[in-house]
């Protein structure tokens, strides 16, 4: 009841102060079916309580689109502390900004308070840079403020899934059947609060196949330096999200229209200059969108470990040549790129460990005698390592029969599997060890240091 009169107050207001304009059920095509047990929970308890509440931003938009939202955010008028009291399972996070998760089992609901957009405060205390960045953004506002400080119009729509109606208090609805991606306010000052909508601008305009607005795009090639002052992690955590988007290639694409891509991806500059690294990390970045759209899983360590396998392997055989013998060259080597990366990309160390472990395997995939394949079974990502290889045969990388080999191997029968190995491993390695060490030759193991360099 008293929910009922405050939305309505709550709509009579934002209605009256902004042309905001209301789509009734039937207006559009979103459903309430479509939205996540857990949100509904979330948008009911909030509303009862009395406090506007709505989904918004990625979830309405993909909605809108007929895509699946990843997650489902939710906006109320309620504070973080009046969430919290709501929600037995909640608790209130954020740095920048403080928000609520509400846990329903596994799944986490994001809620954020309405909040306003400040730039006029920025400069007296201290909540921008000299260059206009916000560094701080969680002034409490109405939902229109709330609409307003959103990056893109089609961001900034409102899902009620107690009446079924969209909020549009910015011409979203119109601009996303348009299929234009429109900055909200004014482009160079929007970009200079935070270059990082830069990047957003980028990555949803190529995943979701948008057209940037001439005036939201108009300003990026002069502002794209500004992506320099902002903090490493978060560059990283927004290339991340753009090489996982499903959109991968299309998405680096769109960089370099915009002129973006520069020192952003200095792994990518590097491998797009040799031919064959090239052709494996496209493949690699296909491999992963494809991946994406089958709603199978990706990892962001072995995307990582893609993108830098071909520095990696040029390391390698640099340290070999050096006089290192194989392994510790390799161990040397993947030492060397990943603190190279690590200065350039960010790359948080916590990837590292796994990223070895991919690397590290892939000369195992050659030694298919006596125990050793047994051993490379049973190592506890023998999966990932496998489809690793797997995706290096494929870029012409390593020897496909081998790849060919080991998925037959694996789901071989004991019996199977002895016929499949390789003979004479003892001997053959001993003499081939000796020949190694007589006539400095390369071991069996040589296409794996070679392929990427053979340039053509
Ligand atoms: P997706 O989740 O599909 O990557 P999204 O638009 O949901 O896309 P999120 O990062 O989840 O992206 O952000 C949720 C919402 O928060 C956005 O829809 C937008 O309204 C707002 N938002 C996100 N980043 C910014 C930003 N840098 N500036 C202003 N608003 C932002
Ligand atoms: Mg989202």
């Amino acid at each position: 009841m008293i929910k009922k009169f405050i939305s309505k107050v709550f709509g009579k207001k934002a209605a009256k102060a902004n042309g905001l304009r209301i789509f009734k059920s039937g207006e559009h095509s979103i459903r309430r079916a479509d939205i996540s047990n857990s949100a509904l929970r979330v948008c009911e308890g909030l509303q009862s309580e009395g406090f506007a509440t709505f989904v918004v931003g990625g979830a309405v938009r993909d909605l809108l689109l007929g895509r699946h939202p990843k997650d489902f955010d939710i906006a109320t008028s309620a504070t973080p502390e009046q969430v919290r009291a709501t929600f037995r399972r909640s608790r209130i996070i954020g740095r920048r900004f403080r928000l609520v998760h509400v846990m329903f089992g596994a799944e986490t609901v994001e809620v954020s308070t309405f909040r306003a957009h400040h730039t006029n405060i920025e400069d007296s205390d201290g909540t921008a840079d000299e260059h206009g960045r916000l560094l701080r953004d969680n002034i409490f506002g109405s939902q229109e403020d709330d609409a307003i400080r959103r990056d893109f119009t089609v961001n900034a729509l409102f899902y009620d899934p107690e009446r079924e109606e969209v909020w549009d208090y910015l011409n979203g609805m119109a601009d996303l059947k348009a299929k234009k991606l429109v900055i909200i306010g004014d482009p160079s000052a929007r970009y200079r609060e935070d270059p990082v909508r830069m990047l957003r601008a980028a990555r949803l305009a190529a995943k979701l196949g948008l057209n940037i607005a001439a005036k939201t795009e108009e300003p990026i090639a002069e502002l794209a330096p500004l992506l320099d002052n902002v903090p490493s992690a978060r560059l990283f955590d927004e290339i991340l999200k753009l090489l996982l988007s499903g959109h991968s290639l299309q998405c680096i694409e769109k960089l370099r229209a915009l002129g973006l891509h520069r020192g952003l991806l200095p792994v990518l500059d590097q491998v797009m200059e040799d031919a064959a690294a090239k052709r494996f990390v496209l493949h690699a970045l296909k491999r992963t969108d494809e991946r994406i759209a089958a709603d199978k899983g990706v990892s962001p360590a072995f995307l990582l470990a893609a993108l830098q396998w071909p520095l990696a392997q040029r390391r390698w055989r640099e340290i070999e040549a050096q006089g290192n013998r194989e392994l510790p060259a390799l161990h040397l080597a993947m030492d060397d790129v990943l603190d190279a990366q690590r200065d350039a990309l960010a790359v948080p160390r916590r990837f590292d460990a796994v990223i070895k472990e991919l690397w590290l395997a892939q000369p195992r995939f050659l030694q298919r005698a006596g125990a050793k394949p047994y051993r490379t079974l049973s190592h506890p990502r023998f999966r990932a390592c496998y489809d690793f290889f797997l995706l290096r045969a494929e870029a012409g990388d390593a020897p496909q029969d081998v790849a060919d080999w080991w998925t037959r191997f694996q789901f071989a029968d004991d019996q199977e599997r002895e016929e499949m190995l390789l003979p004479d491993e003892q001997p053959q390695k001993k003499r081939r060890r000796r020949s190694k060490r007589a006539n400095a030759k390369p071991s069996d193991e040589k296409m794996v240091d070679d392929a990427p360099h053979d340039n053509e």
